[in-house]
């Protein structure tokens, strides 16, 4: 039988939004064009206006200020990220995350190849 199923709270909309942030930077380019870089920053700016959380995409509008998105390339895209959602993490108080870890939780998956 069909049960409807709730809308996202801002943790399960976190973790969807935090999932496509970081894979989409783990799949940037290693060397974006100034198009892309362009299209990267307006993306990230239109995004912080538009998330669905009033005061997530406000806190995040404030570190982007302060932390301008590092967009010349995939593994500087990627550490901001990183270093974005760690922010969070710390204000939340969640674990801190090793961003020299990114690309196994992102990308490769580990090295055992259970995620192959
Ligand atoms: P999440 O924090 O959602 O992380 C998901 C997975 O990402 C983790 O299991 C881990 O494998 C991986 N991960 C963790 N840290 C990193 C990192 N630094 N780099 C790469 N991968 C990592 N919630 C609030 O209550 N208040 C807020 O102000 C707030 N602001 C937010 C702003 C944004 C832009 C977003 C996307 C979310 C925000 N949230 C906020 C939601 C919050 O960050 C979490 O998503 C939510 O609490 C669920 O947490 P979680 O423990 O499931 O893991």
């Amino acid at each position: 039988d069909y049960e409807a199923e709730c809308p996202p709270d801002k943790e399960v909309l976190g973790r969807a939004t935090w999932t496509f942030l970081h894979t989409m930077a783990a799949y940037y380019p290693d060397k974006p064009n100034a198009q892309e870089q362009s299209t990267m920053k307006s993306l990230l700016s239109s995004f912080s206006q538009f998330y669905p959380c009033g005061y997530c995409a406000e806190h995040l509008r404030e570190e982007m200020k302060v932390d301008p998105p590092k967009v010349e390339s995939r593994m500087e895209l990627a550490w901001w990220m990183c270093g974005m959602h760690n922010k969070v993490n710390e204000m939340l108080g969640k674990e801190i995350f090793d961003c020299n870890k990114l690309d196994e939780r992102w990308r490769d998956g580990p090295a055992d190849g259970r995620c192959d």
